[in-house]
C-alpha cells in the first residue's frame, strides 16, 4: 500500500490544475486518470486563455499534466474503483492497489459513482451534482470535489481554475496560514 497526502480522482482540467498547485507548495499529490476528459474530444479549443490561435484538447491536457509532473505530481493511469473511510483519512483502491491518503478530491466529471458510494447525495442543476463550500469541501470532512462535477460552467478554463482555488485552500488548511503562489 502507497500513501500520500492527496489522492485526486479524475486527471482531467480541475484535476490536473489542482495537482499543479499542490505540488508546487510540496504536497505529496497522486492523480489517477482513466483518460476520459470531455476535452480530449475537442480538435482546437478557441477560448482558452493564452492560446489566440486556439489550441488542441489533447494538447492542453498533455502540457497541463507535464507541467504538473515538473513540480511532482504523480499520475496514475487507472480508473479508481471504490474510496472508504479509513480512520480520519482515506483508503483509495485503484486497479490492484491501495493508497491511503488524508484527503481525496474528486475531479471526475459526469462520473459521480465514488461520491454516491461514500454517502453524498447529488443536487444542483437536474441533481448531477456535488455539493462542496467555499473551500471545495463536501459534507464529508477531508473530502473534496472540484470542476465540473460540482456543476460550475462547462468551460475548460473554469474547471482548471476552481482546480487551483481548491488546491491553495487546502495547502491553507495543512499549513494553518496564508498562502500565495507567486513568482517574482
Ligand atoms: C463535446 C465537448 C466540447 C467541449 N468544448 C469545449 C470548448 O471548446 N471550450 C471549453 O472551455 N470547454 C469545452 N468543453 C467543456 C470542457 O471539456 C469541460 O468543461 C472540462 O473538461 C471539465 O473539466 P473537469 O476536469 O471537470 O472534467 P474532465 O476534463 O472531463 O476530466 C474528468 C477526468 O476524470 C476521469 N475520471 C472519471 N472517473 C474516474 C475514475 N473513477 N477514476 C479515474 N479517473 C476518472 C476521466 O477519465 C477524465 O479524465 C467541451 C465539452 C464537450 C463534451
Amino acid at each position: 500500500m502507497s500513501e500520500t497526502i492527496v489522492v485526486i480522482t479524475g486527471g482531467g482540467m480541475a484535476g490536473i490544475s489542482c495537482a499543479l498547485f499542490l505540488a508546487r507548495a510540496a504536497v505529496g499529490v497522486t492523480v489517477f486518470d482513466s483518460g476520459r476528459s470531455s476535452l480530449r474530444r475537442v480538435s482546437r479549443v478557441a477560448n482558452y486563455l493564452g492560446f489566440p490561435e486556439g489550441i488542441g484538447g489533447n494538447e492542453l491536457l498533455d502540457r497541463g499534466r507535464q507541467q504538473a509532473e515538473h513540480f511532482g505530481a504523480r499520475f496514475v493511469v487507472a480508473d479508481v474503483t471504490a474510496i472508504e473511510r479509513r480512520g480520519d483519512g482515506f483508503l483509495v483502491h485503484a486497479g490492484d492497489d491501495e493508497f491511503a491518503s488524508t484527503f481525496v478530491v474528486l475531479a471526475s466529471n459526469k462520473s459521480t459513482e465514488l461520491a454516491r458510494a461514500l454517502g453524498l447525495s447529488l443536487g444542483g442543476f437536474g441533481d448531477k451534482f456535488i455539493g462542496v463550500d467555499a473551500q471545495g469541501e463536501t459534507a464529508i470532512p477531508g473530502l473534496y470535489a472540484v470542476g465540473r462535477i460540482t456543476g460550475i460552467p462547462s468551460q475548460a478554463v473554469i474547471s482548471a481554475g476552481d482546480g487551483a482555488k481548491t488546491a491553495i485552500a487546502l495547502i491553507q488548511k495543512i499549513r494553518r496560514q496564508y498562502y500565495v503562489d507567486h513568482d517574482t
